[in-house]
């Protein structure tokens, strides 16, 4: 396969994704071949636009380091063509959309990844990091499964109880009240993550509106629900019910959500499965 270098890293031509500023691709430290690495190139038509943003993101995710957040490892500067490289763990099973494929998935699963999620996000949280562009697509799955959150490009530093009141996110994951110019508070995120539990759950997100005036209204206007005929325990549609609450200060907590009995009994449950499976050894 055809490769261009950019530093010390050896890239593959072939692109592996595609975001609204960025192109993805497959590479390695020519030092360590054996070790894949994911190469986000920022589109220099933006770095002016972005350059904030895009600092911003680099100063976030270097500091971090937890098992479902993404790493990453490395930033090469390419001046003469006015490029960023963002060398990041790669994750062999790309994002989230395309890993549901609009399916859903069995509660079962969906506990395990929300339960992935609230541990990454309480890593941030006690970091003081909001992520504030939540959705599928940046939700990222490594080759055993697990998810990486990433894409920090939205995230900052806050004080709990400053209100931030910059516009961004997508409108479909995005709370009623930044919708609405109303400020944002920390609880956005949360919303944005029952929009992902339920779109887990279902398939498809609790919202259908073609623009972002319609789903305004439609969020005015419909609570949430589940469809005819699929069920789930009392426990999953008790969190689900509790992040996607219109109102903030009436939405669940942060603290609340990653102590929310249904996400606890995740540990519970795959230390049964493993003491099981020792007895079986035995
Ligand atoms: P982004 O610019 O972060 O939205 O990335 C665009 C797409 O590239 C994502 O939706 C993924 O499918 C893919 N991608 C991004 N980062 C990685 C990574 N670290 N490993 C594998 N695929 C990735």
């Amino acid at each position: 396969m055809k490769t261009f270098t950019i530093g010390n890293y050896l890239v593959f031509n072939k692109r592996i994704g595609k975001g609204a500023f960025s192109r993805v691709y497959k590479g390695f430290h020519i030092k360590h071949p054996d070790n894949i690495v994911a190469i986000k190139q920022i589109e220099h038509d933006n770095i002016t636009k972005l350059a904030k943003n895009i600092k911003r993101e680099i100063e976030v995710m270097k500091k971090l380091n937890h098992m479902y957040i993404l790493k990453l490892y490395d930033v090469v500067y390419d001046y003469d063509n006015n490029n960023i490289y963002l060398i990041l763990e790669y994750c062999a099973k790309g994002d989230m959309t395309s890993f549901l494929n609009s399916r859903p998935l069995k509660e079962k699963y969906v506990k395990k990844y929300m339960y992935q999620l609230s541990e990454g996000l309480k890593y941030l949280y006690k970091h003081k990091i909001i992520h504030r562009d939540l959705k599928l697509s940046n939700i990222l799955i490594s080759d055993t499964n697990d998810i990486k959150i990433s894409d920090f490009g939205f995230a900052r530093y806050f004080d709990s109880d400053t209100m931030v009141e910059t516009l961004c996110g997508t409108p479909l994951y995005m709370a009623p009240e930044i919708m609405k110019y109303k400020n944002y508070t920390i609880k956005a995120d949360l919303w944005s993550i029952g929009i992902i539990m339920y779109q887990m759950l279902v398939g498809k997100p609790p919202y259908n509106a073609k623009t972002f005036y319609q789903l305004v209204k439609m969020i005015d206007k419909y609570k949430p629900q589940l469809p005819n005929g699929l069920f789930v325990s009392p426990e999953c549609s008790d969190l689900l019910f509790s992040l996607l609450v219109k109102e903030p200060t009436n939405r669940i907590t942060w603290e609340n959500f990653f102590n929310h009995i249904w996400i606890k009994n995740y540990i519970s449950e795959s230390m049964m499965i493993e003491n099981n499976l020792i007895n079986i050894d035995f």
